[in-house]
């Protein structure tokens, strides 16, 4: 095109951020307020209580005025001090990182690293926990999105909690997809955004905090203040007659408000299971077209998003483009360690609906047969259809 830009997608399929439900965009552009007028503060008090009402918490979440990443690095940054021991569980690109966050600001790291298609066990953690008990506090990554796969957090919790050190869970890309919360998995620190499954815009982080956590971030001497690292700046603002520390992301807000309208009205169970239906189709119509799944098991294949192993000797970016040149789907690739050995095809918000799962199997076997790769499109079709009938 004259101005440069390339033609947009007709359907994308990414594991997040996701094209956001119509709903969400359109409450995106209601009028911007001023972020001290009562009417948007109660706004921000019902959104907080809203998001606490999702997350199945009893305080108003914490909202963070960026994109989960700098959610993340905040909590790091706010809840480790400089005597912790930390434990980092590292099943994916995702867990690798956060320990090099929590590195910068804790006493020493201790970490267990299994391979980018397993998963981390409770019975590892204890394992570890038994042998240094002046670990502090266990981070982990629920659904390691890079690499498709789930760390049984809820057991791990459970083990963390036993031992009396704090647990961080990064559950960005599982929450409102799957059946998970703060409460199931013990966790001190739970943080998540609209961006992935909760079908919004990726500009917020939404988290829920323990009592004892911000006990340990209020006794942190190195905790920021008057920064964006920050978690302790914002603890009160959920309420009314606070002040916020700085301007709110006030469009972000009305999406997330929108977001979490459209999560509770449909009910969460029907939507974990609109989830975990496309998952399966997907995963039996990768299976029948003859290619490989990189979960090592399919127990700990993530209902939200499916990663497949780059068939040998194709590469998989000519893949993702043949994909959207011809079929207009996109989809994701790895990242860090696991790009270029995998595609991933998100079920995350309002495509987590089964035809979709036929849409992905359709452009993908599409693809890899105008690449000169031979598979069964019609076998893969079948069988992501069949487990989707089975269901109805
Ligand atoms: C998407 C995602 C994040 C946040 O990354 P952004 O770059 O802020 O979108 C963090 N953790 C996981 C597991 C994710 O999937």
């Amino acid at each position: 095109m004259a101005d440069g830009r390339v033609k947009e997608p007709v359907i994308t399929l990414t594991a997040g951020p996701v094209q956001a439900y119509p709903r969400i965009s359109r409450a995106m552009a209601r009028p911007i307020h001023y972020d001290f007028d009562p009417y948007f503060q109660s706004v921000y008090e019902d959104v907080a209580r809203k998001c606490a009402t999702a997350l199945r918490v009893e305080e108003p979440a914490l909202i963070v005025h960026a994109e989960p990443a700098v959610g993340l690095e905040a909590a790091a940054a706010s809840l480790i001090s400089r005597d912790d021991v930390v434990l980092n569980l590292a099943s994916g690109v995702y867990g690798k990182g956060y320990g090099y966050w929590a590195a910068r600001y804790c006493k020493e790291l201790l970490e267990i690293e299994v391979p980018y298609n397993e998963a981390i066990s409770a019975a590892q953690v204890s394992q570890m926990l038994r042998t240094r008990p002046d670990i502090a506090i266990v981070t982990a990554v629920h659904h390691d999105t890079p690499s498709g796969t789930l760390n049984p957090v809820n057991e791990i919790g459970k083990v963390v909690r036993d031992h009396g050190s704090l647990f961080l869970v990064d559950a960005v890309s599982s929450f409102a997809g799957m059946d998970i919360h703060p409460d199931d998995c013990y966790a001190d620190v739970f943080v998540t955004g609209p961006g992935k499954c909760l079908g919004g815009a990726p500009g917020l982080t939404v988290m829920a905090v323990s009592e004892a956590a911000w006990e340990h971030m209020e006794a942190n001497p190195d905790c920021p203040g008057a920064s964006v690292l920050s978690l302790t700046d914002w603890k009160d603002a959920w309420s009314k007659d606070a002040p916020f520390p700085f301007t709110p992301a006030i469009a972000e807000i009305n999406g997330l408000d929108a977001a979490l309208d459209v999560y509770l009205e449909e009910g969460p169970e029907t939507v974990w299971r609109r989830h975990a239906l496309t998952a399966r189709a997907c995963r039996a119509g990768v299976k029948a077209l003859g290619l490989e799944l990189w979960a090592a098991r399919e127990e700990i294949a993530s209902p939200t998003a499916t990663t497949i192993k780059v068939p040998d000797g194709m590469d998989d970016a000519l893949i993702r483009s043949t994909m959207r040149d011809v079929f207009g789907t996109v989809i994701s690739g790895g990242r860090g360690d696991t790009a270029g050995k995998l595609l991933r095809i998100g079920h995350m918000g309002p495509v987590a609906e089964p035809i979709y799962a036929v849409v992905a199997i359709t452009a993908l076997a599409g693809a890899l047969s105008k690449l000169g790769r031979e598979v069964d499109l019609a076998a893969g079709v079948a069988a992501a259809t069949a487990v989707i009938m089975e269901s109805a």
